[in-house]
């Protein structure tokens, strides 16, 4: 029997949301082993300073191991952890997924992104995006103290919240000729991502006939999966229990 692929993004995992962590626990422990592969596309945490930063003995680190001997991981950085780096896929079992990736799912060939690159309307963002990835600041950034990074972090997410508060609605989406760019250049009719937080299937013209772009859902109220089994690929929500 053809076992489902999983894909989530945008846990958003903190201490500050707790609920979201035990779901995703949950999910891991009783979902993710009787999938093929599962897929996680980018802000898997709210935060991520360094593979340094974080204890080994972590609950959501020791879960990933475990479902990582039962399927295959697939870990995309997103815009809140882009410094995930060799340290945490080897404590995990995860293969780290560049962004953008094409993946085979049950034959099919999808392009799987965090969402962030597809922004473009937003070009403040897409050069803070472009200075982060870049190798030279990560080097610098990771070399700092703790808590060093822990402050600037700090002050780098109190600007992006209020500059968000100014931009508008479609701002804030992805660029639709940003999304047929991407489509185009990797040649697929399937697209999945994550990042706006606005879970949708929408449909999509593609050179090959008509497509699927898939936006995966935040953690925050509840879970989003995007279940693909071979007769259907479904968006749908987990519970948060009590
Ligand atoms: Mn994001």
């Amino acid at each position: 029997m053809t076992r489902p692929v999983l894909v989530i993004a945008d846990l958003h995992l903190d201490p500050s949301r707790p609920a979201a962590t035990r779901t995703f626990l949950r999910f891991l422990q009783e979902e993710a082993p009787q999938g093929e592969a599962l897929y996680i596309l980018g802000d898997l945490f709210e935060a991520w300073l360094g593979d340094d930063a974080v204890a080994a003995d972590e609950p959501a680190l020791q879960a990933l191991r475990t479902a990582a001997e039962a399927t295959e991981l697939y870990i995309m950085r997103g815009n809140r952890d882009f410094l995930l780096g060799d340290g945490f896929a080897e404590a995990t079992g995860a293969t780290l997924l560049p962004d953008p990736s094409v993946a085979t799912i049950h034959g099919e060939r999808v392009l799987m992104m965090h969402g962030d690159s597809l922004c473009t309307d937003d070009p403040e963002y897409m050069a803070f995006r472009a200075q982060v990835r870049d190798p030279a600041w990560q080097a610098h950034f990771l070399a700092l103290p703790l808590e060093e990074r822990l402050e600037q972090a700090r002050q780098a997410r109190r600007a992006s919240t209020e500059r968000n508060q100014q931009l508008d609605d479609a701002t804030m989406d992805v660029a639709a000729d940003a999304v047929a760019g991407a489509v185009h250049e990797h040649d697929v009719r399937w697209l999945i991502h994550g990042h706006t937080h606005r879970p949708a299937v929408h449909e999509l013209a593609t050179p090959h006939g008509p497509g699927k772009r898939f936006v995966l859902g935040d953690w925050f109220e509840h879970g989003s999966v995007l279940r693909c089994r071979p007769e259907a690929w479904t968006l749908e929500t987990l519970p948060h229990e009590g």
